[in-house]
């Protein structure tokens, strides 16, 4: 792609949390951020704030697990800032429980944003980026790919996004695109706060306990996350690509 055209990011779940954070963060970079989530509405503060910033960003409604609002989703971005170069799969959601307490749905709806929203999102998404020969796709996994109490289909789904991400690697690196995967452990989210409701706990004596077992003696927040995000999607980072990185204070095994 030319050198001096601004690239265009997606970045999906974006109206909160993490999402919200790595799009500001991707729009103080110079994208143009499609700032995607369930309900467009919901985007406005992410968007506003990129506004306010200075950058570009369009809100955009989707449901990343539904194949025909993804395709008009991505065809809205190209059309309103240019050709997606940039993916972040980070729409997420948790259903927790024990397995023998765990519903269907509770399983399918799980991997069904996770896994089929990242595919779906991947390949219509793809097309642009081939077409570009430049590419930067980052997939949200999570410490809990390693198994976790209580979240046997997050954490299958987590660990699922690491072998997409691999293969995503290995396929597109011929067209000039990468594919990395990001694993944050405890983060400051609407999410973490819901666990902590989950096991019966105040917010803060939950993000207490996790930073005294986190070597660096404190919990994440999103803007972490969205440090290592930007330099997975930089121009710099051609030669990184099918990595995990665990992003979680310490080392996890
Ligand atoms: P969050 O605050 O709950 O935000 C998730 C966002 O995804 C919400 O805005 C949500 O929209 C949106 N979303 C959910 N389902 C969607 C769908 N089908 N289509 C489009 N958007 C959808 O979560 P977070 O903590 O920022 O997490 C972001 C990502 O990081 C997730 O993939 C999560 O699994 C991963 N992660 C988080 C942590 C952590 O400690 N927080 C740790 C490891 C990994 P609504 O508000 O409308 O539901």
């Amino acid at each position: 792609m030319p050198q001096d055209a601004q690239r265009v990011a997606i970045v999906t779940g974006a109206a909160r949390g993490i999402g919200a954070a790595t799009a500001r963060r991707l729009g103080g970079d110079g994208m143009a951020v499609a700032v995607l989530d369930l309900d467009a509405a919901t985007c406005a503060g992410t968007v506003e704030a990129i506004s306010e910033a200075g950058g570009t960003a369009i809100a955009v409604g989707a449901d990343v697990s539904q194949a025909d609002q993804v395709e008009a989703a991505v065809g809205k971005v190209a059309a309103d800032l240019g050709p997606p170069v940039v993916l972040v799969n980070n729409a997420g959601v948790i259903r927790d429980n024990l397995l023998f307490k765990m519903s269907e749905n509770d399983w399918d709806t799980v991997l069904g944003v996770h896994l089929r929203g990242a595919f779906l999102m991947s390949k219509a998404a793809q097309k642009y980026m081939v077409d570009q020969r430049y590419g930067r796709i980052v997939n949200l996994s999570s410490s809990s790919a390693l198994g976790n109490r209580g979240q046997v289909n997050y954490s299958t789904a987590k660990a699922g996004m690491q072998g997409f991400t691999k293969t995503l690697a290995i396929e597109l690196g011929q067209f000039g695109v990468t594919a990395n995967a990001v694993a944050p452990g405890f983060i400051v989210t609407d999410m973490t706060a819901a666990t902590a409701a989950r096991v019966g706990m105040s917010f803060d004596d939950f993000q207490a306990a996790a930073a005294s077992r986190i070597p660096v003696g404190r919990v994440g927040q999103p803007g972490d996350i969205a440090n290592v995000i930007s330099f997975l999607v930089s121009e710099g980072a051609g030669f990184v690509s099918g990595q995990v990185i665990y992003v979680a204070g310490g080392p996890l095994c």
